[in-house]
């Protein structure tokens, strides 16, 4: 009788065991969770009080950070040292330790006991560890008939792995968390300084520009052609300042979309206009293979103009001199509109034909500075597009052999578009 008792209450305490695994595998919140696993550890045990100590390394102490059945917040700022009591001696010893008796202990740290005006009369306590390194220790004190068995050592030593883990993982999550939250204030601070910096050099630029052009009008030979590089060099500059305010208004997610509807050869054309000139230089054949009937677009004209010159201006750039760029758009059987613009230039390799899409990712290492940018073109492209609702891809037979980029921008329906407009 005595036996199916005991094995009764055996298969209630691993019940209550499992219990604990599943909630300390839905939970993540530290104090939670150790407030559960001390309470049920009083509980399984049938004992007055239940604590885990944890070790500081920095300190060389234990410290309470959970406990039952006395205060925990007075616990809490009781440190126990290492040497001369029991915690320390388990955490040191790296094993179990039970004391029947507690008046023949010399090595109590008493401390604590008299403090929070607690009677110890017998004690068990457990390493608590991490791939068998100490971590801690969880201590359950008084238990209410007899005195601790081992098997009493064998369900602590359970739940103080399952304790130990589930710490160790709250914690990674906490560090994470903070990491995460670091990162956010360090990338505002980024963007701050990025839209200010932007905003200062707009302004002087704006004056160099209007004098730089006005000089090269105005004078004749050698200073005219001075003025024109001055206003060449400024007009890079600010292209550059461009990249960086619509990378910070990607960023942002305050992004403001002013659409109405125009034809996609408008939006090509001005693109085309603001890359002319390099192909020309470049000594590039550009080919517009667009229908004449207008394809209306309900769209941001210079968000979407934007993202086509970033296209274009890559195209010109990563084409050795003399080469053909073609402009194809035309709509899907869908309706949806495509896009294409391919170079006869350098190619890309199929490993690279994502990740170009990155922030800062550059196929040639920028240290060779032979194609010059900032990595910041495609990202630009492709967030604009996307916020437009579309797509966009590279394909490339790979290098030597050119390139060709696509974007899908959806077909949209009246309806859909009046409600999108703002
Ligand atoms: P950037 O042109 O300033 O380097 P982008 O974000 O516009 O930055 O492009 C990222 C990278 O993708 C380029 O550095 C280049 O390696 C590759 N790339 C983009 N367009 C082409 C193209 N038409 N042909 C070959 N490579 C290209």
């Amino acid at each position: 009788m005595a036996e199916e008792q005991h094995l009764r209450q055996m298969a209630e305490q691993l019940a209550r065991i499992v219990e604990v695994s599943i909630t300390l595998n839905s939970t993540l919140n530290l104090d939670e969770l150790l407030q559960f696993i001390t309470k049920t550890a009083a509980e399984i045990l049938d004992c007055e009080a239940v604590s885990i100590l944890l070790y500081d390394e920095k300190r060389a102490q234990l410290n309470f950070v959970a406990s039952t059945g006395s205060d925990a917040q007075r616990l809490a700022t009781i440190p126990v040292p290492l040497e001369n009591s029991l915690a320390g001696q388990i955490f040191l010893d790296n094993t179990p330790m039970i004391i029947s008796d507690m008046k023949s202990q010399k090595r109590h740290y008493s401390q604590v006991a008299l403090q929070v005006g607690i009677e110890v009369h017998n004690l068990l306590g457990v390493p608590m560890r991490i791939k068998n390194r100490p971590t801690g220790v969880m201590e359950a004190l008084n238990k209410r008939y007899g005195s601790f068995t081992e098997e009493d050592v064998d369900l602590l030593s359970i739940l103080a792995s399952q304790a130990a883990v589930a710490i160790h993982n709250a914690r990674l999550v906490q560090a994470l968390r903070q990491a995460y939250n670091e990162l956010s204030a360090t990338n505002q601070l980024k963007s701050n300084f990025l839209a200010l910096a932007s905003h200062e050099l707009r302004t002087p630029l704006g004056i160099i520009i209007g004098y730089a052009s006005f000089l090269e009008q105005e004078s004749q030979g050698e200073l005219s052609e001075h003025a024109k590089q001055v206003l060449n060099a400024a007009m890079q500059m600010r292209a550059v300042i461009d990249a960086m305010t619509n990378l910070n208004m990607l960023h942002s997610k305050e992004m403001v979309m002013h659409r109405v509807a125009v034809p996609i050869q408008n939006i090509l054309h001005n693109a085309l206009a603001s890359i002319q000139k390099l192909a020309d230089a470049k000594g590039h054949q550009v080919i517009l293979n667009i229908p004449k009937t207008p394809l209306s677009i309900k769209c941001d004209p210079d968000k979407l103009t934007t993202a086509f010159v970033n296209i274009l201006d890559n195209a010109v750039r990563f084409t050795p001199d003399g080469g053909t760029i073609t402009i194809t758009a035309s709509l899907t059987p869908g309706g949806d509109m495509l896009v294409s613009i391919s170079d006869t230039g350098i190619g890309i390799a199929p490993s690279h034909l994502k990740k170009i899409f990155d922030e800062f990712y550059q196929v040639e290492p920028h240290t060779t500075r032979k194609h010059g940018g900032l990595g910041i073109g495609l990202p630009i492209a492709k967030g604009l597009i996307e916020a437009h609702g579309g797509k966009i891809w590279a394909e490339s037979e790979g290098p030597g052999k050119g390139s060709t980029f696509k974007i899908l921008l959806p077909k949209l329906s009246t309806a859909a578009l009046s409600a999108m407009s703002r």
